[in-house]
């Protein structure tokens, strides 16, 4: 079998598996309990918010341990928005993509259903990249929160987050970007792109699902929307899941490993960020996959910025096929992969962010997304091209 699906989710790795352990096992305390348990728990805790930290460019203060990205998604949009108004009734709009993933988008639609917000919708151009004029269109005295992705799980785009962080703090608003699918491929240096609050999620980046977090700049206020004993600053409630956090720390640190350095340049305005190293590496096969599928099939559209977009991630449409029906025979074949994300995967209707970048609903609806981790190698993208070619033939000659 050949995954190319690793931006719906990672196995987890042993070093992480290895790390979490013993705060599964022998050191199971609470790290709230005032005894020895409790306190190699707590020990352990700060370990994982100060390794964490140094992987974000940040305080350990600053860093809340979520269930995942999408928690980290909804404190981000919800709790910065709230607290915004909750200061000053005038900030009522929040600003988010037009391809944000739905837990962004969701949380927004909840502000404007539940509290009276209204929902700015920044438009993408047909690569799926927000322009900073258009960021500045629906900037106005009313904003209450910009969000726009780093990178889009769709399509790979990789957003200019540090221009757009630095138009939206020029106007006094804070910026949050949802990080989870460039992590571990591009610098997360929240200092070097200016970001007011940056989401991450463990199970991209080989630890377990149901672990994430939130960086949050010291000054931003963010209302809670977990309430109880008060853990993470009062910012999200409930005992801490220790094990979690270790393996989202330990995750965080050995993908910092081989992921470009920051201080190589502006963080977010590189081609991806990704001309060198390992992730370097991985763009040229992603390169030589795009190539082989363009040349061998014929009709097939590339989605998404042409270079501006994640080492990790080629997506295509294949027009005269059902995007569901050439991943089914994929996978037949030892491919697996994905017509879209995981949270759109099942769903008849075309993707929003494909629709969003100018694609008809009919092309959309052929997508098909083939993403990967560092282990990918030239011979397996070789033969999943070779795959994707006789699987588009097969269902077009079918005709379903
Ligand atoms: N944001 C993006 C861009 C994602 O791709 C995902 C997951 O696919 C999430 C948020 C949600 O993260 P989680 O699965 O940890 O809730």
């Amino acid at each position: 079998m050949i995954f190319l699906d690793a931006a719906a989710t990672t196995p987890v790795r042993r070093e992480v598996l290895e790390a979490m352990w013993p705060y599964l096992t022998g050191e199971f305390g609470n790290p709230s309990s005032h005894h020895s348990l409790g306190d190699a728990a707590a020990t352990a805790l700060a370990g994982a918010r100060a390794a964490a930290a140094k992987a974000l460019g940040c305080r350990s203060g600053e860093v809340v341990f979520t269930s995942g990205g999408t928690e980290a998604d909804n404190l981000a949009v919800k709790g910065i928005a709230l607290a915004r108004r909750a200061a000053d009734w005038h900030l009522d709009r929040v600003a988010i993509s037009a391809v944000e993933h739905p837990a962004v988008e969701e949380s927004a639609r909840y502000l404007q259903r539940v509290h009276g917000f209204a929902v700015d919708v920044i438009p993408v151009d047909r690569f799926g990249q927000v322009t900073e004029e258009a960021l500045a269109e629906v900037l106005g005295p009313r904003t209450a929160l910009v969000s726009v992705m780093y990178a889009n799980n769709e399509v790979g785009t990789v957003q200019p987050v540090a221009r757009l962080a630095a138009l939206a703090r020029s106007c006094g608003i804070p910026f949050h970007t949802d990080a989870v699918q460039a992590a571990g491929w591009l610098p997360l240096d929240t200092a070097a792109l200016g970001v007011d609050a940056l989401s991450i999620s463990g199970h991209k980046l080989g630890a377990p699902k149901g672990n994430g977090a939130l960086f949050v700049r010291g000054r931003v206020r963010v209302e809670p929307l977990v309430h109880g004993g008060g853990q993470e600053r009062g910012r999200r409630s409930g005992t801490e899941n220790v094990a979690g956090a270790v393996a989202l720390a330990t995750a965080l640190t050995l993908v910092r490993q081989t992921a470009p350095d920051p201080s190589s340049g502006p963080a977010a305005d590189t081609s991806s960020g990704a001309s060198s190293g390992l992730a370097g590496h991985v763009a040229a096969l992603r390169d030589g996959f795009i190539d082989a599928v363009l040349s061998g099939v014929p009709g097939a559209i590339l989605t998404g910025h042409p270079t501006e977009r994640l080492p990790s991630v080629a997506s295509f449409c294949f027009p005269g096929t059902s995007g569901e029906s050439v991943l089914l025979e994929l996978e037949r074949q030892g491919v697996i992969c994905s017509s879209g994300s995981a949270c759109a995967a099942g769903l008849d209707a075309p993707s929003p962010v494909l629709l969003a970048m100018g694609i008809e609903p009919e092309v959309a609806q052929t997508a098909v997304r083939f993403s990967f981790d560092s282990t990918i190698t030239a011979p397996q993208l070789q033969e999943a091209a070779a795959a994707v070619r006789t699987a588009v033939g097969s269902v077009r000659s079918l005709g379903v």
